[in-house]
C-alpha cells in the first residue's frame, strides 16, 4: 500500500524492490556506456548501448519521449561545458580528455531508476579529474545525510559542505534531485546546497534521486536552441553524478548503485538496509 506524507510517495518494502530491479538496469547500462565512451564514439553509439540494455531486460526508458519538445534518447550525454540534458547524436564524436556526464533512467514495472556518471574519455587532466571526484565525492556525502529523522535539506547541506571542501567550484543552482518512484521527478525537490534543518522530515519509503553539479567557473547556465542541452555561459567545463537512494528505517540501499551502495556506505559509517539482503 502506498502511504502519503504531504505529497511526497512513499513506498512499501516490496515497491522498494522493484525499484531495485530499475536501478540495477540503469547501474549496467551505465557501466557498460562507460567502458565504452572512448575516443572516437559518439555520444549517439552510447545510447544505442543504453537502449540494447534496457531492451534486454524488457524495460522502458524513463527518458525517451519525456516532456517536450520529446526528448529523442535513452540517455542524456552532456559533455565539457554542457552540464546535463545534452542530447545524443552521430556527429558528436568523443575526443581524449573529454569530460562526460550519461544520465540514464529506466522503468521496470512501472517504478523508474534514474543515475548519472561523469566519465573521462582516455585522460583526463588532472583539474578535470579533481572536478569530478569532488561531484562524485559530494554526492556519496549527501547520500549518507539522507536518513530517517533529518530533513531534506540536511542532504543539500551535505553536498555543499563537501563541494566546498573539495576546491573552489560553482554549484549549479537551476537544477537538482528529486523524488522518484511511480514517475521519474516527483516531490520533493532537492537543491544542492543550502541551511541544513530545513524541509519535509525525511521518513522510511523516501526515494530520493540526488545529483550535483558543478562546474570550475561560474554556475551560470543557459539552456540552447534545442530546447533541453543545458551549458554553462562561460564554458567551464562541468561535473554531474546522480544516484537513487531508497531512505528505510535501518539504513538505505542505493538502488542504482550495482553493490546498493555498501562501500561507499561503509566509508561513511552509515548502514545498508536490511532490505537490501546479503547478497545485493
Ligand atoms: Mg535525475
Amino acid at each position: 500500500m502506498r502511504r502519503k506524507h504531504s505529497s511526497i510517495e512513499l513506498k512499501s518494502p516490496d515497491q522498494i524492490k522493484k525499484m531495485r530491479a530499475a536501478g540495477r538496469v540503469v547501474a549496467e547500462g551505465l557501466a557498460a556506456m562507460a567502458a565504452a565512451a572512448k575516443p572516437g564514439a559518439s555520444t549517439w553509439d552510447l545510447d544505442q548501448i543504453g537502449r540494447e540494455v534496457i531492451a534486454r531486460h524488457g524495460a522502458e526508458s524513463s527518458f525517451l519521449g519525456y516532456a517536450y519538445p520529446p526528448f529523442p534518447a535513452v540517455i542524456c550525454s552532456s559533455k565539457n561545458q554542457t552540464v546535463v540534458h545534452g542530447i545524443p547524436s552521430k556527429s558528436d564524436v568523443l575526443s581524449e580528455g573529454d569530460l562526460m556526464s550519461i544520465d540514464y533512467g529506466a522503468i521496470v514495472d512501472g517504478w523508474h531508476g534514474d543515475a548519472a556518471v561523469t566519465v573521462a574519455v582516455g585522460e583526463a587532466s588532472e583539474e578535470h579529474a579533481r572536478l569530478t571526484e569532488a561531484c562524485r565525492t559530494s554526492l556519496w556525502d549527501g547520500i549518507a545525510a539522507a536518513r530517517v529523522g533529518r530533513r531534506l535539506t540536511d542532504i543539500s547541506h551535505a553536498v555543499e559542505t563537501s563541494i566546498r571542501g573539495s576546491g573552489s567550484y560553482g554549484i549549479v543552482e537551476n537544477y537538482g534531485g528529486h523524488g522518484i518512484g511511480t514517475s521519474m521527478h516527483m516531490e520533493p525537490h532537492v537543491l544542492n546546497y543550502g541551511k541544513p534543518g530545513r524541509g519535509p522530515h525525511l521518513v522510511a519509503g523516501m526515494a530520493l534521486a540526488i545529483e550535483p553539479m558543478i562546474v570550475l567557473g561560474s554556475p551560470t547556465t543557459e539552456e540552447l536552441e534545442d530546447g533541453w542541452t543545458v551549458a554553462t555561459v562561460d564554458g567551464s567545463w562541468a561535473a554531474h553524478w546522480e544516484h537513487t537512494v531508497a531512505i528505510l528505517d535501518d539504513g538505505l540501499w542505493v538502488l542504482t548503485a550495482e553493490d546498493g551502495g555498501r562501500a561507499e556506505l561503509a566509508a561513511r559509517n552509515v548502514e545498508v538496509s536490511q532490505l537490501a539482503g546479503s547478497s545485493d
